[in-house]
């Protein structure tokens, strides 16, 4: 077997640009617990009281604290509650985390599963909705519950979790059905289980002949690294292709701790990239996006997409304008490496799928010609064959 233990050496220019995370309050805890991801989930805040450790908590938190109790559970890792900042309620990191006031309100349009995925079921727990793929749906746990969650009907509440006969039922829905050759397996979390039961879970969806790709959908790269250990790296590269989809959405998440982990990945031969969710206040300036998106390419993450907010109920506080995000794309495309260009998607409302959004190159054009605008604004007519 390969040495796992070599990591690809990491030039000290760009290593220096990624700082070790604060500790915050956790200062003294030694490393063999900050290291443990168990640890993080078993020290997980969950209360204001938790909270009051970390920041100086607003009154609209503490409202939306108490008001949301029972809509949509706070739960952030230590790891994560560190990289908040103390005083700003605006902090792109602390606006992912803590609740607020305008969760309780609803848009007119706001739903609770605005993507319709309950519909498109052809078992419990899977969303078959295009041809050859699925999302499989393993678990409703996360190290963090992101208050911008699309599934905040179902995540954070452990009544709605799958047991194991569901799994079974969704991995015999893919045996059966040999147009799946991608499986999505996300959640919540996946990474929220131990490492034998996923293992199991790979090795099971690996043994279908018809499955050519599996994608891990997982934030703990993000708000936990400390679970991209050895081990479970190990185990993920016996399975390959895997690919693992994360979900940074601001330069503030990119740390050390964040870039060893994308790095094991990596090393790994695991392709990650990055699917980012378009937040107001949070995210929705180009200058933001460039500059996550330059350090995920050092971190070797790819930034496969971006999402528009999807209009679930209590998430119209975080969600902006389409204009804004076609204003994003404006300020990538031909300013910065393609690589570093993500493509922009609209999720559409009742199950109508991801929808590429972008904004108009095209001036002009008929059977024999195209005339185009660039990122500066020349105009340039390219000339169909003739025949
Ligand atoms: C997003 C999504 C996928 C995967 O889409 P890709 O464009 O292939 O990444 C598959 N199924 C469902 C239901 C989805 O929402
Ligand atoms: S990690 Fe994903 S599934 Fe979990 S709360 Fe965040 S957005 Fe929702």
């Amino acid at each position: 077997m390969a040495d796992e233990s070599i990591a690809s050496p990491v030039h000290a220019a760009i290593l220096e640009r990624f700082q070790p995370a604060s500790r915050g309050p956790w200062v003294d805890i030694p490393d063999t617990e900050w290291n443990d991801w168990r640890w993080h989930m078993r020290n997980s805040l969950t209360t204001l009281e938790d909270l009051a450790r970390v920041i100086e908590i607003s009154e609209d938190e503490s409202a939306g604290a108490e008001g949301g109790r029972d809509a949509f559970k706070i739960g952030i890792t230590p790891y994560y509650a560190a990289l908040m900042d103390r005083m700003d309620p605006g902090c792109p990191v602390r606006l992912q985390a803590t609740p607020r006031t305008a969760e309780l309100h609803a848009d007119s349009c706001d739903v609770e599963d605005p993507l319709a995925e309950e519909r498109d079921m052809p078992v419990r727990g899977i969303t078959h909705r295009y041809p050859d793929r699925v999302l499989f749906y393993v678990t409703h746990d996360c190290a963090m519950f992101c208050r911008h969650c699309t599934r905040k009907r179902k995540v954070a509440n452990p009544a709605t979790a799958a047991n194991e006969a569901q799994i079974q039922e969704g991995i015999e829905y893919i045996r059966r059905t040999p147009a799946v050759r991608d499986v999505i397996v996300s959640g919540g979390d996946p990474l929220t289980w131990g490492d034998d039961r996923l293992a199991a879970l790979l090795a099971q969806l690996r043994d279908i002949p018809h499955v050519e790709i599996i994608r891990i959908g997982t934030r703990t790269p993000v708000t936990l690294p400390q679970r991209i250990t050895p081990d479970l790296v190990s185990i993920i590269r016996r399975f390959q292709p895997v690919f693992v989809n994360t979900h940074f959405n601001h330069p503030k998440e990119t740390t050390r701790e964040a870039f060893e982990a994308c790095g094991r990945l990596a090393d790994a031969g695991v392709p990650v990239g990055n699917q980012m969710v378009l937040l107001r206040g949070i995210n929705d300036d180009a200058q933001t996006v460039m500059e996550l998106n330059h350090r995920l390419l050092m971190m070797r993450v790819k930034p496969y997409y971006i999402f528009q907010c999807d209009p679930t109920r209590g998430n119209s506080h975080l969600r902006t304008t389409v204009a804004r995000g076609l204003e994003v794309m404006e300020g990538l495309r031909g300013w910065t490496s393609g690589m570093a260009v993500p493509y922009y998607v609209i999720d559409a409302p009742g199950g109508g799928g991801k929808v590429p959004l972008l904004p108009s190159y095209v001036k002009y054009r008929d059977s024999s010609k195209i005339v185009v605008r660039n990122y500066r604004g020349t105009e340039h007519t390219y000339w169909e064959p003739e025949t």
